[in-house]
Order: structure tokens, then sequence, then C-alpha cells
């Protein structure tokens, strides 16, 4: 990968040193490149005393089949600080097929709806009790703030709690069917195994959102992390140990979207891919699941517009689109990154926002005085550098930041950056960055704006900012996008559904249609006649 560049001293020394003294294996190639790895990561281990993880196969932790480990990288100072299993073909395989044998055979299959609804709400108070150290594993991971992750584990807690809840409200119906002397009724059944794909922003809030849903109707589930941020997910499989959910009801597997993914998502005994990533990703996911015709839900980018109208309390629209761009550093699929001003209030607007982005303290996102962390993966800084030089070419303005910041040498940061876009028809305009990166166009009339805001590709979620209760009606439903936001953003609950439309994917997650994606409708017909079935070959 990119970030394996920046230690390329450090790491040809390494393996030029471990290659010469296994070099009498050279007469088996593979062997000799197995042992070259597996020393690699043991080298890297004592020199560095990195953080190990081990992933979380049918209740036992345990390692890659065959030792092989990836690093991972600590984007506030762009060096490796743990190193997480790879996983093998076979590894996925003895993931899903545990998964498999504990909804099919295990304890979990037999318990009430009541008792899956307890070890839910077990998760959700060990969870709330361990969010700072869970937090803080995902702040050297992904460079999020402690502040907020810290915050986002306890949080989730009440995702866990809700779904308790609903464990034992899921229920069936009988029919008013139009044959005498029958009886028809409908279940709701579980599906199997769940495979759920998070990608490495917000961890564990996705593992929250998909596994809440898919335990409580009585599913069990693998979930694979992603390759730039796998700890915290590992690290949350002590949280499933302690609450004692029988063996192979979670699996949590780490490794790359090929075989790791791959294997996950076309393995036969899978029922069900919750997915959520980019939507290139997601074209390779439903193609997989055309082996195994898994149901699939995909959560998808975003490209979300922010809109601003001259009637709206001006402080809160511009403290709203500074957590809407800046807050996670950019990198939140629902980041209001096209800000849509109305032209009479634009250059005021503007003002505003960028003396608080130039205030904006860049930082070691432990630290509780940091306002922005590092982005996660330096392949963002390098697309982000390229599509602001792209825009400045095609005649945007930068309004602030467009650059690494000058004082920081170490880590993968990026300036809070405001770009004044002169047409929509700029490609930065609707290609998701995923960093703190915002696009400014202004419009005259509520016609206008709404024709601007959907054209894009996208559709995850928009803000609308205006003091007129008729027009925020009108716009909410003119706006083509899965979540609305009026005179507030980011704001998510257990109980509102989540997700998008067009490119943005397709399914809900949270509330209680996650229940119903989570199992599938059984009809039962039952005879209430005394009289026996008729020879359906003698006509009467
Ligand atoms: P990717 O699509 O690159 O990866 C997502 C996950 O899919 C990773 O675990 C990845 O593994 C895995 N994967 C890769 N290839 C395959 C495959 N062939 N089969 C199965 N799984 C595979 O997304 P990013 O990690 O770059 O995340 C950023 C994207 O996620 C953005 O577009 C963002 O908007 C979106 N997102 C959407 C959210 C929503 O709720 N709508 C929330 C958060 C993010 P690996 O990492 O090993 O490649």
């Amino acid at each position: 990968g990119d970030h394996r560049d920046l230690h390329y001293p450090l790491r040809r020394q390494r393996q030029m040193c471990i290659r010469d003294s296994v070099s009498y294996l050279t007469w088996n190639k593979n062997r000799a490149e197995k042992v070259v790895r597996n020393y690699n990561n043991l080298w890297i281990v004592a020199m560095g005393s990195l953080e190990t993880f081990k992933m979380f196969v049918n209740g036992k932790w345990v390692d890659s089949e065959n030792g092989s480990t990836f690093e991972s990288i600590n984007p506030s100072i762009g060096k490796s600080w743990a190193l997480i299993p790879e996983a093998t073909v076979n590894d996925v395989n003895n993931a899903v097929e545990a998964a498999y044998k504990a909804f099919n055979e295990g304890e979990w299959s037999k318990i009430t709806p009541t008792q899956r609804g307890k070890y839910l709400r077990k998760l959700g108070d060990l969870l709330a009790e361990k969010s700072e150290e869970l937090g803080k594993i995902e702040s050297i991971d992904t460079g999020k703030l402690l502040k907020e992750t810290r915050w986002q584990a306890k949080y989730i807690a009440e995702y866990f709690h809700y779904y308790a809840g609903l464990a034992d409200k899921i229920e069936g119906s009988t029919l008013p069917i139009d044959k005498p002397d029958m009886y028809a009724f409908n279940v709701r059944e579980p599906l199997g195994v769940v495979a759920a794909i998070v990608p490495w922003n917000s961890q564990l809030f996705l593992v929250a959102v998909k596994i809440g849903p898919a335990l409580a109707a009585g599913n069990t589930v693998v979930l694979k992390a992603s390759e730039h941020a796998s700890a915290a997910m590992l690290e949350f499989g002590k949280v499933i140990e302690e609450v004692g959910f029988p063996p192979g009801v979670v699996n949590i597997i780490s490794g790359h979207g090929d075989p790791c993914g791959k294997t996950l998502t076309t393995h036969p005994l899978v029922h069900r891919i919750s997915f959520t990533g980019g939507p290139a990703t997601a074209r390779h996911v439903i193609r997989n699941s055309a082996e195994n015709f898994a149901e699939v839900s995909l959560e998808l980018g975003g490209k979300s517009p922010f809109i601003v109208f001259e009637d709206a309390d001006i402080e809160s629209a511009v403290n709203g689109s500074i957590a809407g761009i800046f807050g996670a550093s950019g990198q939140s699929c629902v980041a209001g990154s096209r800000l849509y001003l109305q032209e009479s209030i634009a250059d005021e607007f503007l003002d505003r926002m960028t003396s608080l982005a130039a205030n904006i303290k860049l930082g070691d996102p432990l630290l509780d005085e940091t306002q922005m962390g590092p982005l996660a993966t330096l392949g963002q800084i390098k697309l982000i550098e390229s599509e602001i030089s792209n825009a400045k070419n095609q005649g945007a303005k930068i309004l602030h930041g467009g650059n690494k910041p000058s004082n920081m040498n170490e880590g993968w940061f990026f300036e809070p950056t405001i770009v004044d876009c002169s047409d929509q028809k700029l490609k930065i305009v609707d290609t998701e960055l995923f960093g703190p990166v915002l696009s400014v166009l202004r419009f005259k009339t509520e016609e206008e704006v709404i024709q601007l805001a959907n054209d894009t590709k996208y559709g995850l979620a928009a803000g609308v900012f205006t003091k007129n209760s008729a027009r925020s009606l009108r716009i909410t439903k003119a706006l083509r996008a899965g979540i609305v936001w009026v005179n507030t953003y980011r704001v998510v609950s257990p109980i509102a559904p989540f997700g998008g439309y067009k490119d943005s994917g397709y399914g809900r997650e949270s509330g209680m249609q996650a229940i119903h994606d989570y199992t599938r409708i059984k009809t039962v017909w039952i005879n209430t006649s005394d009289e026996p079935m008729s020879n359906p070959f003698q006509m009467r």
C-alpha cells in the first residue's frame, strides 16, 4: 500500500537482514517467503513494540492460519502501530461455518427472543463501560478525535438497548384468507448468516447498526473489518466474549478485499450481506452475491448539499456547516460537502465561516484541545490534492486552506479547505473526497437550489437552514436524499432509519425497518376442515 513507501528504508533493511538469515530455505521458495513474512512481523513487534490483535472466530481468539499479518498505521504520525491478522480463504470459511452452525443447531437457535434481547442489553451496558478504551484504539487507528470516538462508543450502547427491546416484538400476522376452511398466518424468521462489511471510519458505530438488528432478529454474524483500520473492531470481540454469546454467534475477521471480503460475500452459507463502503466496491459485492443469492443492503458514499436561505439564523447555519464538513476531518459519509448560499447572504456567511475555519486546531486526536485530526490514509490526501489542483485550473478560488499544514511534518493532516466554485459542473462539486474540503456555490431562488442540490449522482443526506417552515416542508419533499436535516445537521439515532437514494445505496439501517430487513416472511396454511382432500384426478 501507499503508506508502506514511507517506511521503505527501514523495511528494506529489515527484509535484507531476514532474507540473509533464511537464505538456506531458498530451495523451497514458498516456504522461504512465508518464513520471511513471519520473521518480518516478529522483528517489527520486537523493534517497535507494535500492538498485536487477533480475530474472534467461533468464540476463540485466532491468528490467520498461516500467521500472515499486515501493518496498521497511526495516521497522526504516519507510522505502523499494530499488526492485524490477514484472513485466508480457510479462515473466512471457518468463520462462516461457525456462524452457520450456531444459527442452525447451536444454543442460539434454541433460545427465546427475550433471551436474545438480554444478551444485547448486556452488550450495550458493557460497551458503555469500555467506551474509553475502545474509543482510544479507534482514535489511534483512524485519527478520529478521542472526544468523538469515546462519545460514539458510549452512544452506540443505545443502539444495542433499542434492539434489545425490539427482539421480542417481532410479530407475524394472521391473514383474512379468501378460501373456506383455511387458516393462514405469517411468521417472521431470521435469514441465517449475515456478512457485515464495514469501512475504516466509524467502525464501532457501523458494527452496532448492523449487528444490533441482525442479532435481535436471531441471525448470526461474520464481521469483516477494513484493512485501513481493524483494531477497534477486533478489540470489540472482547466485549462479545465478556457478554458470553454462544460460540459462533458473532465472528470478527480482518483482511483485504480479496481474498477476505470476496470469499465472505460469495460464500454459499451467507444469506445476507450488509455492506458499507464506496460505490466501486459495492458493485463487486452485488456481483459476488450472484454466487449465493444473498440479500444485499448498501450504505455508500455521498456529496450532500447544505442549503442556507437568507432568512436563516446565520450563526447557527455557519456552525452547522462547519460541523457538517470539518467534523471527523470530513471523513463522514454524510459530510455536508456542497454548500449552497443564497446570494444576498453569501459574502457575510463566507467571512464568518473562513474566520472560524482559520481557528480550527489540528493535532493529536487523543488530546482534548484538538479540533481536527488527520486523514486516515495517505491515498485520500493525494486524491484531495489532485482534485483541488483540477478545480483551481477550472477557475475555482480557494477561500481557505488547500494544502497540508506547513507546520506539521509528520502525520496525514490537511487544512480545513473552502473552495468557491463558479460552476456546478466543476468535477470537485460531485466527487466524494472524504476529507475536509467544502465546495461553495451561490443561488438566487428556491427552484434553482432544488435543481442544483439534486444534480448529483449521490443521494444520502441534505441540510436546509431556513426559518420559513412552509419552505422547509416543500424542500424536504423535493430533495432526493435519504435523510434531510432542517436547521440541524449530522444527528442520528437508533430509532431513525438511515440510508440513501441513487449511488448512495439501498436498504435502510436503524429503526424497526432494519429488523424487517434481517428477517423474511414464512406463510403457513392450515386446513381446518375434517374432510379429506379430494383426489385431484377425479373431477366432482
Ligand atoms: P471501500 O468500499 O474501499 O471498503 C469498504 C469495505 O469493503 C472494506 O472492509 C473493504 O476491505 C471491503 N472490500 C473491498 N473489496 C471487497 C470485495 N471485493 N468484496 C467484499 N468486500 C470488499 O470503502 P472505504 O474503506 O474506502 O470507505 C469509504 C467509503 O465508505 C466512502 O465512500 C464513504 O462514503 C462510505 N461510507 C458510507 C457510510 C454510510 O453509512 N452510507 C458510512 C461510512 C462510510 P478492505 O478495506 O480490505 O479493502
